[in-house]
């Protein structure tokens, strides 16, 4: 049995950087990782696929972009060199290909199993990323055998697809990113576009991140949301860090020659079919995205930044085929694969302890789960603000819960002084 005062469970940037804020406090533990460290950016993304958040904002605590490219987008390789020279910079204490299989109460903390070895913590911090798990709609039981289907997590490149088209459904940043990809390969490509997030890339000379920072939009915190289960659930944005600096909206893809369609509804008798409300979902996502640069353009003339950016301006809205069918029959050999980009869930599957609501999600206030003193989540979205899903959202999430976590730790010393956490165990990396 091993002792340790707290157990992070992942080493992607969310672990890492608790890793980080722990040591800052002296506490006790060990960060448990069933592959190396960034582990999802090394076996679950696609080669091509680089960061839509630009490099200045690839920050953790203690460390900050300092490349000669701030304005650029990092691939995912480059993603993982990154955590990986983090997580020694930081001397994290990981384990690595040591999978946690349960964690459960036990007397004065948990007890966790990791592959043959079992622990004992005081704390645990779940940092397994919101993204282990492709999310795919009931009808794709529905997508006749003769199509190929897929999900981005399988997805490398174009060419382990059939010959043939692709229906990928979902217009958000995988689904554009993939699409555009996937017609580059010379396949028709035909996108289900459901409800969605349209922004621009750039916006007056500057990024759409820098918008979102600069307005306070992505520091929103969780409890001052009005729909916060709504924001929970938001799609990603439309966006890509493919350069040089595209637009990947839907307008740009119909360009490319990519057919857009509804969203995708039902599948009977192997024809799918899709909604007739593109229009509608369409005009929704432009009046939102001029909703959010009028805020942009009242906060540049607020800090009197206006004759430093460039002039306000307007997007086209959203350009949609009347003609766009309504029904596709996937058994005609038309479409040869299905790819399923309808977003990711977290898998926590392994947490044998009852803390989940009625929908199977870990009941939590900003992180702290309720009704489990000394379990904390990390980097599932809007966990404490809007940016806690990306890399540079740690930052301000892991300070708020390792203060949380060490409070806790103080609370149950002053009952049980025999506790030290302040011990490091010796564990390799
Ligand atoms: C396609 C895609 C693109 C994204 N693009 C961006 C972007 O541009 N900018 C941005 O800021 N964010 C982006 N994100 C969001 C987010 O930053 C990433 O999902 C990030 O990987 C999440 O970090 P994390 O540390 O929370 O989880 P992860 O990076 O997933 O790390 C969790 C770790 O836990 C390990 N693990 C899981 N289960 C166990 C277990 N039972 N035992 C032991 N270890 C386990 C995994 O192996 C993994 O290493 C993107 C996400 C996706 C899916």
């Amino acid at each position: 049995m091993i002792q340790t005062t707290a157990v992070v469970v992942g080493a992607g940037h969310a672990g890492l950087a608790m890793s980080r804020r722990l040591s800052e406090r002296s506490v006790d533990h060990v960060v448990l990782e069933r592959g190396q460290v960034a582990n999802s950016w090394r076996t679950q993304r696609w080669p091509s696929l680089r960061l839509l958040t630009p490099n200045w904002q690839t920050r953790l605590p203690g460390c900050r972009y300092t490349g000669d490219d701030p304005d650029g987008y990092m691939p995912a390789a480059d993603v993982a060199a990154t955590l990986t020279r983090y997580a020694r910079l930081i001397d994290a204490p990981v384990r690595t290909a040591t999978t946690v299989h349960t964690v459960r109460v036990a007397p004065e903390g948990f007890q966790i199993r990791a592959n043959d070895d079992l622990l004992r913590a005081r704390a645990v911090v779940l940092a397994t990323g919101a993204c282990n798990l492709p999310a795919i709609p009931d009808l794709a039981g529905a997508v006749p055998p003769s199509v190929t289907t897929l999900t981005p997590l399988a997805y490398r490149d174009p060419g382990q697809l059939p010959a043939g088209g692709v229906l990928v459904v979902g217009a958000s940043a995988t689904g554009v990113q993939l699409a555009a990809e996937i017609h580059q390969s010379g396949r028709p490509v035909t996108l289900a576009a459901g409800e969605h997030v349209r922004l621009p890339r750039t916006y007056r000379g500057r990024d759409i991140f820098w918008w979102m920072q600069a307005t306070g939009l992505l520091a929103e915190r969780y409890d001052q949301i009005d729909d916060l289960t709504r924001a929970r659930h938001l799609p990603s944005p439309q966006l890509t860090g493919i350069t040089p600096t595209t637009m990947t909206d839907l307008n740009s893809l119909t360009a490319l020659g990519i057919r857009i369609l509804g969203r995708l509804g039902r599948i009977t008798d192997g024809t799918a079919q899709f909604s007739g409300s593109l229009a509608n979902t369409c005009a929704l996502a432009d009046l939102k995205m001029n909703r959010f640069l009028t805020r942009a353009d009242q906060w540049a003339t607020t800090h009197g930044l206006d004759d430093e950016l460039a002039p306000t301006h307007r997007f086209a809205p959203t350009r949609v085929d009347p003609r766009a069918p309504l029904e596709l029959d996937l058994t005609s050999g038309e479409i040869t694969t299905v790819l399923w980009a309808t977003g990711f869930r977290p898998d926590h599957s392994w947490l044998d302890i009852p803390v989940r609501d009625r929908t199977g999600r870990i009941r939590h206030d900003g992180g702290v789960v309720t009704g489990a003193p000394g379990l904390y989540l990390l980097g599932l979205p809007v966990l404490r603000t809007r940016a806690s899903t990306y890399i540079h959202g740690a930052a301000a999430d892991t300070r708020a819960l390792a203060g949380h976590l060490h409070s806790y730790l103080d609370s149950q010393h002053r009952s049980q002084p025999a506790a030290a956490h302040m011990r490091r165990p010796r564990v390799g990396l």
